[in-house]
């Protein structure tokens, strides 16, 4: 490997590869990053509109890279979500399209710590992940007041597992399985199908949303990363489609803040509104919106915020709807409940068999008294040397 990496590093020097990066700006869109770099906007107007709807996910404080020859443009990656980005690359002097995946590696860790200041304090303190204490954090807010009941010495435990690419976080961290006592007692929370239980089977994260628009059907399914064999690269969608008539109305999926209402790129009409515990849900397409809604706006669940349409790029009426936690694209149909579940029945039988799994791994991980690892993250200057790499290595391929 090593050896490999010289050679790398080593190509890299001959080419004279230079790697620049940068953060995506707040209001940039594809065509004037096209613009200021010289690309042909057509490259933009010929894509699928598939295609050209994912390029409306590059989102603000994105770390795009782009790789000079001879300081002629060669390459850009830019990222669209936690497992995808698009690159645009030159092929025969003309600049061509395609979207790959995004390489990282993955963290795993399980520890037990005796409590001293507040949970998301600990947590923070052993792991150095933010992320990690806000989503433990959020799924105990409704069933445990932190502030009140926790004592110092009080045991929490945590299994996790977090991605990394370039020395930093990457995309939210998991929690498989944890644990925290008030005066000694247990409280448990388990992963079961995306979701978080508590021993009784009884949900306790308590983020639920409605269906957006009713009189639908579902023409796509949300999909991070799928190989498309015919064009032989992976594609995404990163949210659902509902398609519907012209006009129908569309609803809130939950209450929050609007904060985003406007034309999004290959989105259309879009409104997007901000949700407690880092929730936002994105409505795009749309015909038009309700009079009176605005940004800055508080919406309740469920009341209309605007109707269907095919604005943007679309084949023809209906709603893309999104969801996102703290920026990173999930699954909708993960997420639309009417009310928490409890589970029953059979479900209720094969949760039992993972949740004496995960009883066995926390009596485990507090008998071996394991450490939290400490992640440490990069700063900015040191990854360029790794992109190098990276861009090289695509290179010789
Ligand atoms: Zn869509």
């Amino acid at each position: 490997m090593r050896f490999l990496l010289t050679i790398l590093l080593f190509l890299s020097t001959l080419s004279a590869l230079e790697v620049k990066s940068g953060y995506w700006k707040s209001g940039e869109t594809l065509l004037t990053f096209f613009e200021k770099h010289k690309i042909p906007q057509k490259l933009y107007y010929n894509l699928k509109k598939l295609d050209q709807e994912l390029c409306a996910e590059i989102y603000a404080g994105a770390r795009y890279f782009m790789s000079y020859e001879k300081d002629r443009l060669t390459e850009v990656l830019i990222p669209i979500s936690e497992d995808m980005q698009i690159k645009i690359y030159r092929e025969k002097g003309e600049f061509r399209f395609t979207t790959i995946p995004i390489s990282y590696t993955t963290v795993h860790d399980s520890f037990v710590i005796e409590l001293q200041n507040s949970p998301y304090y600990d947590i923070v303190k052993h792991t150095g992940l933010k992320d990690l204490a806000d989503e433990f954090v959020a799924i105990y807010k409704n069933s445990i007041d932190f502030s009140r009941s926790i004592r110092r010495g009080d045991k929490l435990v945590i299994s996790y597992s977090q991605n990394m690419r370039l020395g930093k976080p990457h995309g939210n961290p998991k929690i498989e399985t944890a644990m925290i006592e008030t005066n000694k007692r247990p409280h448990y929370l388990f992963n079961y199908k995306s979701r978080y239980f508590n021993e009784d089977g009884k949900e306790i994260e308590g983020f639920t949303m409605l269906r957006p628009v009713r009189n639908s059907w579902i023409s796509s399914r949300f999909t991070k990363k799928r190989w498309h064999p015919i064009l032989k690269r992976y594609r995404a969608h990163l949210g659902v489609d509902y398609a519907a008539n012209r006009g129908t109305p569309i609803r809130a999926a939950a209450s929050g803040k609007v904060i985003h209402k406007g034309r999004k790129g290959g989105y259309g009409n879009t409104i997007i509104i901000s949700h407690r515990s880092g929730f936002r849900t994105l409505y795009a397409h749309m015909k038009g919106y309700k009079r009176g809604i605005y940004r800055g706006k508080y919406v309740k669940r469920g009341q209309i915020i605007g109707y269907v349409g095919s604005t943007g790029l679309s084949t023809g009426p209906h709603l893309h709807f999104g969801l996102y936690k703290r920026g990173a694209p999930i699954n909708p149909l993960h997420v639309v409940k009417v009310a928490r579940t409890k589970l029953k029945g059979k479900e209720k039988q094969k949760f039992k068999t993972v949740l004496q799994e995960y009883k066995t791994q926390i009596k485990q991980i507090i008998a071996s008294k394991a450490t939290p690892k400490h992640i440490d993250i990069l700063e900015d200057g040191d990854y360029i040397t790794e992109v190098k790499v990276a861009s090289a290595a695509q290179m010789v391929n």
